[in-house]
């Protein structure tokens, strides 16, 4: 769909403006919340400064949500307009692609080619999917005695506050959109504070694209302000979020305390990749360790425990190693780069620390090398491969960062033990050539995914979410638009 490398990236970066206010009922309007400035992770540069959605704004946002869903809009179009208006915003999108990717790539670190040919791609195709599914999906009619009949009909659920993460912006907020939209939805959107001005434009491109006023607001702000005041506000009737177990529980706390909104929750996750005796033990290490290192190790679903028979340990490790160095990092603006920097200072010293933690307590650390060349004031780090056992806080706590957890064990017993004995039940993956093995033991894996001889793979077709501390609901597929409606039953004495 998109090739970077024809892109004048440089006369791009001239002309791209960020959007710095809150969107709100089809405008611009001010935030009175305190500004933000963007830093880019790239090499410390500010961006812009965005203003912040206050408590009050916030409200503002949601009475213009619900005032366009009471006006019946949006909700009260037939299915099949909503779904014209959802591709022709797709397409907007398509259209602005580049200028999206610069700006993502900017605002969080990722490289550009990256940004415009995974993430750019998965934003246009999730929206068309949702908009084609418009008007395919049928209500029931359920048997019952004669001289009667039940109706059971899908109803919009009405305000929708979608809180989302930076590491795959655009993408976790199309998952939120596509299906809340193409129900009938008007949604009010907290993007991160480190991606606030691409989530802006894509809320000016919605509205561009067809999308009435007030059916999209976009409030960029602080979590503990914004988020939260969407979180306890009486008037949103579903919260849907992706970001971190610690905030999704206390958005839990806000649902119980305010109106009792239902809150569906994409959390953190800890991806044990089990690799069997029998499997292509070269591409399974090396697809593992890929899938750790990717996106700079800040993916819910990074394959960060790497789960080897014990004497296979010192082969894994080497190839391994070899991954982490051909995914060192490069500046996120060269399109050879397979890596940019991590998100933010901040979040590089976090990353920093655990892997400090672990060299002092004497753990084998193995650390790829870092470019002279990169900008001093950026955010780079690069990969590690430590070796470790299951209760090291590496193989226990999400690191967010590219640091793979290699763990020997000696048994297929303890091999699901150790995968499973995490808080974290988001992916898991499974390296065998046995098809039974395959079939039994992903079923014992205790996740919402479980990928077999393969990493990442999916489509918008297949639902995706986790279990235990990673979360519940589903994001993508026709399942995803469950969250965001009620089933009404009418029953009619005939
Ligand atoms: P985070 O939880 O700190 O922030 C996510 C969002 O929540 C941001 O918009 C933030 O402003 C908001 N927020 C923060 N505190 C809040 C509060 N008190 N009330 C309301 N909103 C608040 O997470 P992060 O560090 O930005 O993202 C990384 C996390 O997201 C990781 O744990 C990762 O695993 C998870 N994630 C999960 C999925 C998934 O689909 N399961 C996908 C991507 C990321």
């Amino acid at each position: 769909m998109f090739d970077a490398t024809r892109v004048p990236w440089n006369d791009i970066r001239d002309q791209v403006e960020f959007p710095t206010r809150l969107f709100v009922n089809g405008s611009w309007v001010q935030g009175s919340g305190d500004a933000l400035t963007l830093v880019s992770p790239r090499n410390g540069e500010n961006l812009a400064t965005i203003e912040t959605a206050s408590v009050a704004d916030v409200d503002l946002a949601v009475q213009s949500a619900r005032e366009a869903f009471e006006s019946r809009i949006w909700s009260g179009l037939a299915p099949r307009e909503r779904g014209q208006i959802m591709m022709a915003f797709a397409q907007n999108v398509h259209d602005h692609a580049e200028e999206l990717a610069l700006m993502i790539s900017l605002e969080m670190g990722k490289p550009v080619s990256e940004a415009l040919q995974t993430e750019l791609r998965a934003v246009v195709n999730c929206l068309r999917w949702y908009g084609e599914a418009a008007d395919k999906i049928v209500d029931e009619v359920p048997v019952t005695a004669p001289g009667s009949l039940a109706l059971v009909t899908r109803e919009a659920a009405g305000v929708v506050a979608a809180i989302v993460p930076w590491n795959f912006p655009l993408t976790m907020t199309a998952w939120k959109l596509g299906p809340s939209l193409v129900a009938g939805n008007s949604v009010v959107l907290k993007p991160d504070e480190h991606t606030s001005a691409s989530a802006l434009m894509l809320g000016k491109l919605a509205f561009d694209a067809g999308i009435p006023a007030g059916v999209l607001n976009v409030v960029p702000g602080y979590g503990r302000v914004a988020g939260r005041a969407l979180a306890e506000h009486h008037d949103v009737d579903v919260l849907t979020f992706t970001g971190s177990t610690g905030v999704g529980r206390a958005l839990l706390e806000y649902s119980a305390q305010s109106n009792g909104k239902r809150v569906w929750l994409e959390l953190g996750g800890k991806t044990p990749s089990v690799v069997l005796e029998d499997a292509d033990f070269v591409q399974a290490v090396t697809s593992s360790a890929q899938g750790c290192f990717y996106n700079m190790g800040q993916m819910c679903t990074a394959a960060s425990r790497l789960l080897v028979p014990e004497h296979l340990l010192e082969q894994a490790v080497e190839i391994a190693t070899e991954v982490a160095k051909s995914m060192s990092p490069s500046d996120p603006m060269d399109l050879a780069s397979a890596n940019g920097s991590l998100v933010s200072a901040t979040h590089l010293e976090r990353v920093r620390g655990f892997v400090d933690r672990a060299k002092a307590s004497g753990t084998r650390i193995y650390e790829a090398e870092l470019s002279s060349e990169l900008a001093a004031d950026g955010s780079y780090f690069a990969p590690v491969v430590a070796v470790v056992d299951p209760t090291h806080e590496l193989a226990q706590n999400e690191v967010f960062g590219p640091v793979l957890a290699v763990i020997p064990y000696r048994s297929e017993e303890e091999a699901l033990e150790i995968a499973n004995g995490t808080e974290y039940g988001l992916a898991s993956v499974l390296w065998t050539q046995n098809l039974t093995k395959a079939h039994e033991l992903s079923r014992k894996l205790r996740s919402g995914v479980v990928w077999v001889n393969c990493f990442e793979e999916g489509d918008m077709t297949i639902p995706f979410g986790g279990v235990k501390g990673s979360g519940f609901g589903r994001d993508k597929s026709l399942h995803a638009i469950e969250k965001f409606t009620d089933l009404k039953t009418t029953w009619i004495q005939l």
